[in-house]
């Protein structure tokens, strides 16, 4: 009886473990690309176009939250090769570009 119920245990495992392994895998692959599509919608053209007066004619980029001009860049991880920029002084996120390479 032990025997069959570990049997059992061992069948049940070997075709559950691939099945989570693939859903896990899926899951990852949509919400990066979810990611993708949200950020290279957030780009500089959608910003200027949503505040025309946060850039000013030469490209300098000012906050839409505070104003402020100290822009940062950080690279973005999950192998997106996008890059945040974002105010240094409240930590909103201003828009995304890609990555140069
Ligand atoms: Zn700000």
């Amino acid at each position: 009886m032990e025997i069959m119920l570990e049997h059992f245990v061992q069948l049940a495992l070997s075709a559950f473990v691939p099945l989570v392994l693939v859903a896990t895998f899926i899951f990852i692959i949509r919400t990066n690309r979810k990611q993708m599509a949200a950020m290279q919608a957030q780009s500089f053209a959608a910003y200027k176009q949503a505040h025309p007066g946060r850039v000013s004619h030469d490209g300098h980029v000012r906050c839409k939250e505070c104003g402020g001009g100290n822009i940062g860049i950080e690279r973005v991880m999950n192998r997106t090769f996008m890059r945040r920029h974002f105010c240094r002084t409240d930590g909103t996120t201003l828009y995304y570009s890609k990555e140069q390479t």
